[in-house]
């Protein structure tokens, strides 16, 4: 992805990580009301159908979503929003 030299916020298509990259991803822990999602980075170990699995501190996770390190996380994306200077089929 791109950022916005007019609100610094990010547009465009996001990188496709591949195996063996590292890749950002979240990581979601506790239960309830007492859940928190944090971010990590890891390495890309397969591309399933229903996700990835990545490799962080010999543990293997499965992630819905993981994004190029050079991409904004989807944290960053959810609490900083996109940018919307610019028209374009950003969400489908
Ligand atoms: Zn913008």
């Amino acid at each position: 992805m791109e950022r916005c030299e007019t609100c610094r916020k990010w547009y465009g298509e996001p990188r496709q990580p591949k195996v063996g990259d590292m890749v950002n991803f979240t990581v979601q822990s506790g239960s309830g009301n007492r859940q928190r999602i944090s971010s990590r980075t890891g390495k890309l170990m397969l591309i399933k159908d229903d996700g990835y699995s990545v490799i962080y501190r010999k543990t293997v996770y499965h992630a819905d979503h993981v994004s190029h390190p050079a991409d904004p996380n989807p944290l960053t994306l959810a609490f900083g929003g996109m940018c919307e200077c610019i028209e374009g089929p950003i969400h489908e």
